[in-house]
């Protein structure tokens, strides 16, 4: 008799429960709660940080303040984001981390890129363009390096690859500082992006 096949990887990460000790030790205590957002053959890959508190509950990423930031920033609507046809969306920790003591978010937990980015990012497939936000997925896809100075070098790889901030409000300062961002960079992600949903590869 043959094994039964595994499931598919998204449902595999959604019942994943490797961190239910670590997130049971925060100050939320709560429960895994992997946020799981992709398909094969979207046409914009978004590799992120890891779900804050809002996505956490609703179950659905980038469901909050940074999300309208991001989706400005992408010059798509609500409708078209969360399509899994259009965007996947594969964070560096599919869980809700907890906060830490200023009340930030605690950084994703290591063992879930190692656990499951390369499979998750397997069956997403090869999307013609790929959004890496903040430093932790700038980390694991290119290396070590500065944020501000990938984003201010766009052009290098640009327009399959767009290292971006994150669309915290923490980085509002970031924004305003480097003006820049958004006269030169946004309008040419706008371009790439369109491109791409328009099923053109850039
Ligand atoms: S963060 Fe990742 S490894 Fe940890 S429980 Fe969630 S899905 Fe599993």
């Amino acid at each position: 008799m043959t094994a039964p096949a595994a499931p598919p990887v998204p449902a595999q990460i959604s019942a994943c429960r490797i961190c239910a000790d670590r997130f049971a030790a925060t100050k939320t205590a709560h429960d895994p709660q992997p946020v799981v957002w992709f398909d094969r053959g979207a046409r914009i890959l978004v590799a992120s940080q890891a779900p804050g508190m809002r996505a956490h509950l609703s179950g659905k990423p980038f469901d909050d303040p940074s999300g309208v930031r991001l989706r400005d920033w992408m010059g798509v609507d609500a409708a078209t984001f969360w399509d899994r046809r259009n965007v996947a969306i594969v964070p560096m920790g599919f869980c809700f981390p907890g906060y830490d003591a200023a009340g930030g978010d605690i950084p994703p937990p290591r063992i879930c890129a190692r656990t499951w980015r390369r499979a998750a990012l397997d069956h997403a497939g090869e999307p013609p363009v790929t959004l890496l936000i903040g430093g932790y997925a700038q980390d694991w896809h290119l290396g070590k390096g500065r944020v501000t100075d990938r984003v201010r070098d766009w052009r290098a790889l640009a327009p399959r690859i767009w290292c971006l901030p994150h669309p915290s409000w923490r980085n509002t300062a970031w924004l305003k500082k480097h003006p820049w961002f958004e006269a030169e960079t946004l309008p040419a992600l706008r371009e790439a992006i369109r491109d791409a949903l328009k099923g053109s590869t850039p």
